[in-house]
């Protein structure tokens, strides 16, 4: 009798305890994001040794599985080609199939469609299968996907169009991309960083690094729900790196933070958005919702402003810049 007695009572008092705790905190989002690495085997490979791009390859992978996020890798196959370190350098790339990742072309030479004649980037992607192919067929999987270097998709909707049919009959998806935080800048002075074992700016690139990524997906989520009135299933660029393979799992964090939840490129083109009027074309490469903005003929408008000092200090180490130009390494 006792014991049913304070029974209403401590339900009474832990309603009071619980409920205004439940009001404070509103349940997560659930988002969702796709996650992509571009220029394999690394944004870097020409600087680095093969060695260093086996290492940088494991350790960036290894956290990749052991958190289960499905990734798909763009490749550009002219990096593997340095002389005594092929094989290496192919081992580099077949560690992401046998990782259980997918790879994707980005060219054979980073070849920006609004820089060169249609023919010429048409004969890259082509050259750009060689060795990705191979690996595929070895794990019985197909090429099936393609990112444009620097998000150049055209400088007039003709050629724009014209590229578009020529991968779609190759056989190519064509994959968007709508979170971006040009993790490639903060990746190429952590290099530097990193190389003189200056331990107190590599902190200060990854404080950096992680606030303006989660100030990108806060404006990203605006914009979106903004422009297409949902929060669409998102898809992440990103670049192989060291400084992606020391700190992708903060990163990770970041985003699982924000709500999100981590997804295969196929299931985020699932989405209908990504099937949206698009009929951008510009000198800059940009990412899709900047492309549903300005195809419904709004300019966006409040996006967060990249370091300034990231940009400075690429100057003096003589690396790509923040000016959006054929420079950079999208
Ligand atoms: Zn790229």
């Amino acid at each position: 009798m006792r014991r049913l007695s304070i029974l209403p009572v401590t339900l009474l008092a832990f309603w009071f305890v619980t409920e205004p705790l439940r009001a404070q905190t509103p349940q997560k989002p659930d988002r969702q994001v796709a996650v992509t690495l571009d220029d394999l085997p690394a944004g870097m490979a020409d600087r680095m040794p093969a060695a260093d791009i086996t290492a940088m390859t494991t350790k960036l992978l290894g956290t990749l599985r052991d958190q289960k996020i499905p990734v798909v890798g763009f490749v550009n196959e002219k990096k593997l080609y340095k002389p005594g370190e092929v094989d290496e350098r192919i081992k580099a790339l077949q560690m992401w199939l046998d990782n259980g990742f997918e790879l994707g072309n980005h060219t054979f030479s980073h070849m920006s469609l609004n820089q060169r004649e249609l023919k010429d980037w048409e004969d890259d992607v082509v050259q750009g299968e060689t060795v990705t192919r191979m690996l595929l067929v070895q794990h019985k999987m197909k090429l099936r996907y393609f990112r444009h270097p620097y998000l150049d998709t055209g400088r007039d909707l003709e050629t724009r169009r014209k590229a578009e049919e020529f991968l779609t009959q190759r056989g190519y998806r064509i994959a968007p991309i709508t979170l971006d935080g040009w993790d490639w800048a903060f990746a190429g002075i952590y290099e530097d960083a990193k190389k003189r074992n200056d331990t107190a700016m590599q902190q200060q690139i990854v404080k950096d690094y992680l606030a303006y990524h989660d100030a990108v997906f806060a404006y990203t989520e605006q914009q979106s729900a903004k422009l297409v009135g949902y929060e669409p299933k998102q898809i992440l660029l990103l670049h192989a790196s060291n400084l992606e393979a020391d700190h992708i799992g903060e990163l990770l964090e970041v985003l699982r933070k924000r709500g999100y939840r981590f997804i295969t490129l196929q299931e985020a083109l699932s989405d209908p958005v990504y099937s949206l009027p698009d009929t951008y074309v510009g000198e800059e490469g940009t990412g899709w919702i900047d492309h549903w903005a300005i195809t419904q003929g709004k300019i966006p408008q409040g996006a967060p402003v990249f370091p300034q000092w990231v940009i400075d200090r690429s100057k003096e180490l003589r690396l790509s810049t923040g000016q959006v130009s054929a420079e950079t390494q999208y």
